[in-house]
């Protein structure tokens, strides 16, 4: 191996390179996805209106909730999260260290402070040993991420939780649809927050949404989705509407347009299938890997629905000799492509200068943020471009042992 360098060895294969490049990520829309939108710039609503309704409706009976608000994205849905349970300057919010930094910035923009926590050195999750330890006189609420789609320990989190009276906001960007002991994501703590950013399971180019039980939570995220008006543009211009609205509140400006919910009410009614394949997707990888001991392959527990928006696989890099950006470089010569998930929030120069924290503070998370590789998982794959990950990835791991 030495002096060879990694494209090298990746030629041993016959049949690689690809000949075209294979995205990380790609949105699966179909015709009716199209139509629909069409059927919208159509009929001269473009903004909140009845599709969004419709979408709120089907998506709260899908995840088995009382409530649903459509918003512009999975951030707003958090920011509103807070907002819904009175977080104010000053007080603490437990994030996992381990997300991408809208878990953590929300927490920032109401003038609170993120306590961050290390994670499961399996899960990637927010570990509940580690969250008792965090918990002060300050702490408000806990933020939980479900990483890749697979829901965190939500036993040991809500006993915790519970017997400090604090509020779980579910961070669940990944995690539609999955399933906790039967339970739906969406339907198990105080507040949860989707993503249906373009690349996300389900996704209307941008967008989110929160879902609660609690009537109250849902009525002033409602409110404050739309600038603090106590009556969406949707009931005054309608017929029979009312020219007249109050402003309750300094709201924001973060409702779903029609065109946006036009697009989900698609994809979700073709979710089951979509998590389907993905799920395929995921069983072969794991089967395939499973036999290289370079390499970890993500959990799947059995009291779990995992919605496999991410396929984290981890490197051994101690039994390697190339580095997690040679894989990645190896991988994307043989035209697949790979992401990072996450570069943890501590190591980040916003949160690292402003907590003055180092990469030791958080060693789980730094160690498995050095290990990880995302590999493509998306309905839109065919076999074949399964057959090529697996095979780019094992030949890459067997020119590169130690
Ligand atoms: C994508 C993502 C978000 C943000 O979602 P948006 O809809 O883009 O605001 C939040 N948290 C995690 C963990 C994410 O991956």
């Amino acid at each position: 191996m030495e002096g060879r360098s990694v494209s090298q060895a990746v030629q041993v294969s016959k049949k690689l390179p690809r000949t075209t490049w294979l995205p990380f990520a790609l949105p699966h829309i179909t015709q009716a996805e199209i139509d629909e939108v069409v059927d919208t710039l159509r009929s001269g609503w473009l903004t909140t209106g009845l599709k969004t309704r419709r979408f709120e409706k089907e998506f709260a009976h899908y995840v088995d909730v009382p409530h649903a608000v459509a918003v512009n994205s999975a951030t707003a849905a958090m920011h509103l999260a807070l907002d819904a349970i009175g977080i104010q300057e000053g007080d603490e919010v437990i994030v996992p260290v381990y997300t991408f930094t809208a878990t953590a910035e929300v927490v920032i923009h109401c003038r609170a402070h993120p306590v961050f926590v290390d994670v499961d050195p399996i899960t990637c999750n927010l570990d509940p040993l580690q969250l008792e330890k965090s918990i002060t006189a300050r702490t408000r609420a806990i933020i939980v991420v479900d990483i890749a789609g697979l829901p965190a320990e939500m036993d040991a989190i809500r006993v915790i939780a519970e017997s400090h009276g604090l509020p779980v906001i579910e961070d669940a960007a990944h995690a539609f649809p999955a399933s906790y002991r039967g339970q739906r994501v969406g339907s198990i703590n105080e507040l949860t927050a989707f993503s249906f950013y373009a690349t996300k399971t389900l996704t209307t180019g941008e967008g989110g949404m929160l879902t609660t039980a609690n009537p109250e939570y849902a009525q002033r995220a409602a409110v404050m989705a739309l600038h603090g008006i106590s009556h969406d543009a949707w009931k005054r211009y309608a017929a029979g509407g009312s020219w007249y609205y109050e402003v309750v509140d300094a709201g924001y400006k973060y409702n779903m347009t029609d065109i946006a919910a036009s697009l989900g009410l698609h994809q979700l009614a073709r979710s089951t299938w979509l998590l389907q394949r993905r799920q395929e997707i995921a069983q072969r990888y794991t089967l395939a890997f499973s036999c290289v001991p370079e390499v970890i392959t993500p959990p799947n527990p059995i009291h779990c629905v995992h919605a496999w928006h991410l396929y984290l696989l981890r490197l051994r890099l101690e039994s390697l000799n190339i580095t997690r950006a040679a894989f990645i470089q190896a991988m994307a010569e043989t035209q697949i492509g790979t992401s990072v998930h996450f570069i943890p929030l501590h190591i980040q120069p916003f949160y690292r200068d402003r907590y003055q924290l180092t990469p030791e503070s958080f060693p789980v998370a730094f160690q498995a943020y050095q290990q990880a590789v995302s590999l493509p998982i998306y309905p839109g794959m065919t076999d074949e471009d399964v057959s090529d990950v697996i095979e780019a990835v094992t030949d890459i791991i067997k020119a590169s042992k130690k």
